[in-house]
């Protein structure tokens, strides 16, 4: 059966001298792996090599059920230029991407994730500095976590229900609650990082994040990291290219 669909190439393994493996998040099927026959041909059906962030219409066969599909067709669109000539802008992207691939299932379909990570990709486009590209990346990852079932409680303690409001002393994070934890409950968990005013401010209210400065950010990013660590089991191995520890 041939089965249309949009996708976004996540990753590419060369398999032979003509030949792609590639890792698609596609809208309506989720993330699917693929192989491109004669891909990296001059001509072939895929406008060109398949390569991380190539987007567009797809084509794919999956008659036999297996595990690999395979690609027949690929319509790539501009691809997105501003990963070529920004370093920060690529790792970002590049991030986000391994969070995405790490938090979705195979076959599993989120078609508002997919569109947020396209959006995403499209907002890197047009950032002016550091505190625009990193406050798309951390909108991104709070949509990717509650894409993924794992939404963190941000407007009150997790453990007494308590509403946080900015007149609280001190407040922490605690990954194993995925939440806010409040000054009375902070004993219970010995995992809490404690967040600065500014971080709470703006992790409180995330209309505040496009006022926000780029030191509190790279804060808020931190926390998110540590948060993705617990999550994951393991540090990314991208975050090391956007906080340096
Ligand atoms: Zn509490």
């Amino acid at each position: 059966m041939l089965t249309k669909d949009l996708a976004i190439c996540l990753r590419t393994v060369d398999y032979s001298e003509t030949s792609q493996i590639v890792t698609l998040f596609t809208k309506s099927n989720g993330k699917i792996d693929a192989i491109a026959k004669g891909s990296k041909r001059p001509k072939s059906a895929f406008d060109g090599p398949l390569e991380v962030f190539s987007f567009g219409r797809i084509i794919f066969s999956d008659s036999n059920k297996e595990k690999l599909v395979t690609l027949t067709e690929f319509e790539q669109q501009p691809t997105f230029t501003r990963f070529c000539n920004d370093l920060f802008v690529l790792n970002c992207a590049s991030f986000a991407t391994e969070l995405l691939t790490h938090l979705t299932n195979e076959h599993d379909p989120h078609p508002d994730l997919f569109e947020s990570f396209l959006q995403f990709l499209q907002n890197l486009q047009d950032t002016k500095d550091n505190s625009e590209v990193l406050a798309l990346l951390i909108l991104f990852q709070l949509t990717l976590l509650n894409e993924a079932g794992l939404k963190p409680i941000l407007n009150a303690c997790v453990n007494c229900k308590t509403n946080f409001n900015t007149n609280w002393l001190q407040v922490y994070f605690s990954s194993s609650a995925n939440g806010l934890i409040c000054r009375d409950c902070e004993h219970a968990f010995p995992d809490r990082i404690k967040l600065t005013k500014p971080i709470i401010n703006t992790l409180a209210d995330l209309k505040k994040i496009a006022d926000t400065d780029e030191n509190t950010l790279f804060g808020i990013e931190k926390v998110l990291i540590h948060h993705f660590t617990e999550t994951l089991g393991r540090r990314p191995k991208l975050a090391k290219y956007i906080i340096k520890n």
